[in-house]
């Protein structure tokens, strides 16, 4: 089977455990008002490739990956699910790390098709970097043009599969660091009993240039960057919360 690739990073250190070759899909349903990968959104665009060329593009490189693995993101990676299975299942027989990076959005908590496949994926899959964007539903579809519920509901589904899971949150000044938005947020995944990791990273301007090249408006113009500072506040509030709720459990 083949999948729609946007680019592939034979190195990558910021996309799971240890150095990893990153696979960047094509197609995502969500417009992030600070997404720094706007040449992903379009579907069916990109290298057509298959799932033996990008293990074959792995292993040339495969000493470098013996603490890392492959991670699959986008775009948002789900919408090649058929695709991701069959990547995922190759890596596993070959004794590979996989990680997926994901929004969430195309979960629905119903019986599915796509469930049952997204059920045989988990099965492949080692660890689930999952984006919480907004934990405020409302401030969560003014961010991305959707709602947070399936997402949520991802996140909960992935707990009771017992999948790792590394939560990642973007710091964007004025728009996701309410420190009750944060304390929630920290209340929700300190309900989840499989995460292992929390990054919460400061919102930058480096997609910019992308909007000028594709004569996309920029949404957050004039939004400055957050500090590194900025990141380290949320993330404390956030850890706050999320202990409270474990401990609260013990
Ligand atoms: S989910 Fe990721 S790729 Fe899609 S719009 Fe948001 S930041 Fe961009």
């Amino acid at each position: 089977m083949n999948g729609f690739i946007h680019s592939t990073e034979s190195f990558g250190t910021v996309d799971g455990p240890g150095v990893r070759f990153v696979v960047f899909l094509q197609g995502c349903p969500m417009r992030c008002q600070y997404c720094h990968n706007p040449d992903t959104w379009k579907m069916h665009s990109g290298s057509v490739r298959s799932a033996q060329s990008l293990i074959r593009e792995y292993e040339r490189n495969q000493a470098f990956y013996t603490k890392g693995g492959i991670t699959v993101t986008g775009g948002e990676a789900l919408m090649q699910l058929d695709f991701l299975l069959e990547l995922f299942t190759l890596a596993k027989q070959k004794g590979i790390h996989t990680c997926l990076d994901t929004s969430g959005i195309t979960y629905r908590p119903v019986e599915s098709d796509y469930n049952r496949k997204l059920d045989e994926l988990m099965a492949v899959t080692d660890l689930v970097m999952l984006d919480i964007k907004h934990i405020d539903p409302q401030a969560h579809k003014e961010l991305t043009g959707h709602d947070n519920g399936g997402i949520l509901a991802f996140a909960r589904y992935l707990a009771q599969k017992n999948v790792p899971v590394w939560i990642r949150h973007v710091v964007v000044p004025g728009i996701t660091d309410d420190p009750g938005a944060l304390t929630r947020l920290g209340q929700f995944i300190g309900s989840l009993s499989n995460v292992k990791a929390l990054d919460v990273l400061p919102y930058h301007i480096m997609g910019t240039t992308k909007y000028r090249e594709l004569d996309i408006p920029y949404p957050l113009e004039g939004v400055p960057p957050a500090t590194r500072e900025q990141a380290m506040d949320a993330k404390k509030i956030i850890l706050t919360a999320f202990w409270q709720v474990r401990r609260g459990k013990q």
